[in-house]
Formats: C-alpha cells, structure tokens, sequence
C-alpha cells in the first residue's frame, strides 16, 4: 500500500513530526470534499428556488386580494346599474302614457335587444340588453313628443290680440248693407296700433291689401290650417316669412271696408272657415 509520508517540523519545539498518510485516505478525503461541495450547492439551489417559491406566492396573494377588491367594485357597480336600469324603465313607461304610446310588457323589456356584445357574464349582458331596448325605446318617445310638439306649435289656440268681441262667427246683419251675411270670422275690438300677434308657428303666405279687408295677413300652419288677419293699420311681416306663435306680425287698425279700428280674425281649414273659437284655449 503506497503511502504519503509528511514531515512536520515545530520551529519553536524543535520538533519534528512524520506523519504516514495512505493514499486510501486522501482519495477518501476528497471524494467528501467534492460531495460536500455537490451537497452545498445542491441545498443553496434549493435554498434559491424555495425563496422565489414564496416570492411568487406572496405576490399571488397580493393579486388575489386586488382581484377580490375589484370584484367587489365591480359587482357593486352593476347593482347599482340595475337598480338605475329599473328606475328608467319606470320613468320610461310614464313618458310613453304621457305621450299615447303603448307600454312595454315587462317580459319584452327583460328580454332587451339581442346582437352582438363584449365578453361579459350573462347577467351584465342581459343588462346590457335591456339598456339598449331603453335607448331605443327613448328614442321612440323622443320623436313621438317631437311631433306632437310639431302638431301643438301649429294649432290657432292663443288669441291674436288682447280685446273684446264685438262679433262672432256665422251669420249675421252686414253694418254696410243691412241684408244677413256670413260672417266668416270674429271681430276683435282694441286700441288703435295694438300689436296683432301669430297664434301659431308657421309661413306667411299673404302680407298686403285686399278690396274690403284693407291691410292682410294670411298664414298657413300647415295639416291644410290657415289664419286671416284683416283691416290692420301696419304689416310687420311679408310673404314667405316663418313665424312663432306669439311674434308680432301687424298692428291694428281700421283699414279696408271697416267701420271702426278692430281685427278681423279668422280661420280656414282645408279651404273652408271655420269658427276661430273652436281653436282657442287661452283666456281672453
Ligand atoms: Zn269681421
């Protein structure tokens, strides 16, 4: 058996030491020291992996608990969607008996619009439905009122000046010839100059004279309805004008076949009079 002999010398003893290693120990020796080191290394990468194990985790459950918040954000937010939705298709249907629209069954509402949506879960997508079928149903109520609007704005229904009547409509004794006419409007009588006003928004087709009615005014309101303003002192309009109900259009007068200052007033409707009182809901 070979060995490694190692001379020892202690320079303050004056010593010297032989020590007699075999060669079995030293392979022995560093076959333990590699595996030592193999082991070190083996437990530091270890030691490494577990801390980023633990890293990842914590940060997991940092997200996990952001997540859980937001969930809790945002089922709090559709909630309250709900409950918004649910006022408006209230509100929705009150509009639609206030405008002689039919309503809405329940059931046609919660079934909303189909087509296509961003990924959501089924609840925010029937939501999501039926706030559409809202828009739509709005939209419907917009133009409804839009043209009652239209239809109202263009009723004769305000008097065309402030005064009193002095004449009605139908037949009546003619001041000039004393034989029963038509009288095809009523006579407003008021100071001299008071500003004549259009009873409703719509076009002057006539601004001028005519034998007997003096200075005229005529309108057309459109759905075949016409207004006639007679004997006035000054025009304030001309043909082709639009106007609004209320806008001084001529100032009163006696001009035209006239016995004294009043308005002439009266209304056509598809070509034929009619008594201006039946328009009029606004008090004298
Ligand atoms: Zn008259």
């Amino acid at each position: 058996m070979k060995r490694l002999q190692v001379l020892v010398a202690l320079k303050h003893h004056n010593r010297l030491f032989n020590l007699s290693i075999p060669d079995v120990a030293i392979y022995l020796g560093g076959f333990l020291v590699v595996g030592l080191l193999v082991l070190a290394g083996y437990l530091g990468q270890l030691y490494i992996d577990k801390s980023t194990d633990y890293g990842k985790l914590n940060r997991l459950i940092q997200e996990n608990y952001q997540l859980k918040n937001r969930l809790a954000t945002y089922a709090a937010a559709v909630d309250t969607f709900r409950g918004f939705l649910a006022r408006t298709e209230e509100m929705d249907n009150r509009l639609r008996c206030a405008s002689g629209l039919r309503l809405i069954p329940a059931e046609v509402r919660l079934m909303g619009i189909g087509g296509p949506l961003p990924a959501v879960n089924e609840e925010v997508g029937n939501l999501l439905r039926r706030a559409r079928f809202e828009e739509s149903s709005l939209s419907e109520i917009e133009k409804s009122l839009d043209k009652q609007k239209y239809r109202l704005g263009h009723i004769p229904s305000i008097w065309p000046v402030q005064g009193w009547v002095t004449s009605g409509f139908g037949l009546r004794r003619d001041p000039f010839t004393d034989q029963h006419r038509m009288h095809n409007g009523i006579d407003i009588v008021a100071p001299y100059g008071t500003a004549i006003v259009a009873v409703a928004d719509g076009r002057v087709i006539f601004s001028g004279w005519k034998s007997g009615w003096g200075r005229c005014i005529e309108i057309d309101h459109g759905n075949g309805v016409h207004t006639f303003y007679a004997h006035c002192s000054s025009l304030r309009v001309k043909i082709g004008d639009r106007v609004t109900r209320g806008k001084k259009i001529a100032n009163l007068g006696s001009s035209g076949r006239s016995t004294g200052a009043h308005l002439h007033y009266g209304v056509k409707r598809k070509g034929n009079w009619v008594n201006p009182r039946n328009y009029i809901i606004s008090p004298l």
